[in-house]
């Protein structure tokens, strides 16, 4: 099962990766965490990305092409995955293309989460994320049992670009930048369209069964 999850910051990309992970015993590909934990080990990657992703930009598309490209080659791939925040430009999914043709992974679906701005906007001030592990909460729709604490008991923090001048920065680029990947996907007949306004439950099962249909 070869996955892309599409949508814009807050959709559920993340929640839905990290289900359909356990559900398929397949990983979950972000760039956007790998990014983070370079950012944190300030490795030379790290550095240089940290200012966009501050800032609310995409980080260069030469740099998560490379990084899924060599992602993509690990063992723990070959039963498929689940790729979480890539591609998020049209250079992206053509390079993408070109890494699955060689490596002989063709893709089998890409679902896109569609939710509303404005409830976009409270899922991301709400979002907690573990420091340790990264499982994601909020603080509404998906609080922890134990407050400010992981299952884990890893401490939750509030992302930094999870506020509010930066989130509306990241709205404006995803319009710009990652919104017309449906259109490229639909026209290779890959797109299926997933209401992501419902339940986290109530979303999974949708993209399931959307997945068995694939
Ligand atoms: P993305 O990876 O697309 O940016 P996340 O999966 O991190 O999105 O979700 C953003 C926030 O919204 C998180 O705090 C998460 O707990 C919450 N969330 C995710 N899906 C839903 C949903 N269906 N209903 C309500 N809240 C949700
Ligand atoms: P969200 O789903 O909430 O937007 P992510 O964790 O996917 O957040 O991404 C956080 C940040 O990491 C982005 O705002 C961007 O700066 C950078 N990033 C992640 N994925 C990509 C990508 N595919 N291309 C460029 N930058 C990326
Ligand atoms: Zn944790």
């Amino acid at each position: 099962m070869n996955i892309i999850l599409l949508g814009p910051p807050g959709a559920g990309k993340g929640t839905q990766a990290a289900m359909l992970m356990n559900r398929y015993n397949i990983p979950q590909i972000s760039t956007g965490e790998i990014l983070r934990a370079a950012v944190q080990n300030q490795s030379l990657m790290g550095l240089k990305a940290k200012e966009y992703m501050d800032a609310g930009d995409l980080v260069p598309d030469e740099v998560v092409v490379g990084i899924v490209r060599e992602r993509l080659q690990a063992d723990d791939c070959d039963g498929g995955f689940i790729l979480d925040g890539f591609p998020r430009t049209l250079p992206q999914a053509d390079a993408l293309k070109q890494s699955l043709e060689e490596l002989n992974m063709p893709l089998d679906a890409v679902v896109s989460l569609q939710v509303e701005t404005d409830v976009l906007v409270e899922r991301l001030t709400g979002r907690r994320t573990c420091r340790s592990c990264g499982k994601v909460y909020h603080l509404q729709y998906d609080p922890p049992a134990q407050n400010n604490t992981c299952s884990c008991g890893g401490k939750l923090e509030q992302r930094d670009d999870d506020c509010e001048e930066t989130i509306r920065n990241r709205m404006q680029v995803y319009h710009q930048q990652t919104a017309p990947l449906e259109d490229y996907y639909r026209d290779a007949n890959l797109l299926s369209v997933i209401d992501g306004m419902a339940e986290i439950s109530d979303v999974h099962e949708q993209i399931i069964l959307t997945l068995q249909n694939c």
